[in-house]
């Protein structure tokens, strides 16, 4: 817990872009931005991702993304807003402190979101192996 890169961010060993604090929650700018503006908002008390983190930290970081996002949006003009959460490896989760990017988007970003899958699985009956499931 104590290499955590965002613990030490949280603590101040590292520094950042902080561009929001309160008792449970920080913002920064990402350090390897993936567009203009790219910043990220982390409960401050460690967990390794959003389902280990208390509910009431959720709900706090969530509550901050909420406010951030749009006036981010508003103050770079950008003409959208991609906000994603990466858990586990597999997904793309690289620090593993619960954290949530928040990604304005510009018509000409270049970036493109996941498309369809080459290979469409049957939907009726994955359909039914979720409804036994969830
Ligand atoms: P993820 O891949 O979802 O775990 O996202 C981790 C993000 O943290 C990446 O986008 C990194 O660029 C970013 N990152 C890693 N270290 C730092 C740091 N010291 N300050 C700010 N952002 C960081
Ligand atoms: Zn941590």
């Amino acid at each position: 817990m104590f290499s955590c890169i965002f613990c030490r961010v949280v603590s101040g060993e590292l520094p950042s872009y902080k561009l929001y604090e309160d008792d449970r929650v920080i913002a920064f700018l990402d350090i390897f931005p993936a567009v203009k503006g790219h910043i990220l908002v982390v409960p401050k008390t460690h967990a390794e991702n959003m389902f280990a983190s208390d509910p009431e930290d959720i709900k706090a970081t969530m509550k901050v993304v909420l406010d951030l996002a749009p006036k981010l949006e508003k103050a770079l003009g950008a003409d959208g807003i991609n906000i994603t959460i990466n858990k586990g490896e597999a997904a793309g989760q690289s620090v593993f402190h619960t954290h949530v990017h928040i990604l304005p988007r510009f018509k000409d970003d270049g970036k493109s979101l996941w498309g369809p899958m080459d290979s469409k699985p049957d939907l009726a009956e994955l359909y039914e192996e979720l409804k036994q499931n969830l």
